[in-house]
C-alpha cells in the first residue's frame, strides 16, 4: 500500500519531541499513537509543528473507536493523492506538495506507479460494472480514469 511508503523526512525532530525512537515510515502505529498522544507538539519549530497539525487533521481526525489504528489515515492519504492528481499535479509536484505540506517524503517514482495502478483498478471496476450494467458506476470510473491518466 502506498502509505507503507510515506517517510516522516525530519523524524529526528519528531523523536525529540515524543522522547522516544520512532520508526520512519509516517503511518506507522507507533507515529500514528505518537501524533495523537505523547508527542509534545508545542516543542517543535513552527515549520514542523505546522505539517504535523496539518497531518492531524487531514489524515487523524475520525470518530472510529479505534483511531487512529482504523484504516481511516491511509485511505485518506491514498485520497489525498488521487485529489493532487485531479487537481492536474504531476507525481514530482504531488512529492513536493507532500512534502511541503506534511513533511512527507515519498518517491515520486513510487507516486507514479501507484497512480498506474489505480488506473488499471479504476478499468477492472469499469469492465465489472459495465458487465453488471451499473451505468453510472461505469460512467464515473471513467471519468476518473480520464483525470488520473491525462
Ligand atoms: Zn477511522
Amino acid at each position: 500500500m502506498i502509505a507503507d511508503r510515506a517517510r516522516f523526512r525530519y523524524i529526528k525532530k519528531l523523536q525529540r519531541a515524543a522522547g522516544y525512537r520512532l520508526p520512519d515510515g509516517a503511518f506507522h502505529p507507533a507515529n500514528l499513537e505518537a501524533i495523537i498522544g505523547s508527542m509534545n507538539i508545542d516543542s517543535l519549530d513552527i515549520g514542523t509543528r505546522n505539517q504535523i497539525l496539518h497531518f492531524y487533521k487531514n489524515f487523524l481526525e475520525c470518530n472510529c473507536r479505534d483511531s487512529p489504528l482504523c484504516g481511516c489515515p491511509e485511505r485518506k492519504f491514498v485520497i489525498e493523492i488521487l485529489e493532487l492528481r485531479e487537481m492536474g499535479l504531476n507525481h514530482k509536484e504531488i512529492h513536493n506538495r507532500l512534502l511541503d505540506e506534511y513533511g512527507v517524503d515519498l518517491f515520486p517514482g513510487d507516486i507514479l506507479s501507484f497512480l498506474e495502478n489505480s488506473v488499471h483498478l479504476l478499468e477492472a471496476v469499469c469492465r465489472v460494472a459495465d458487465i453488471a450494467g451499473k451505468k453510472e458506476l461505469v460512467e464515473l470510473s471513467n471519468e476518473h480514469i480520464r483525470q488520473i491518466a491525462r
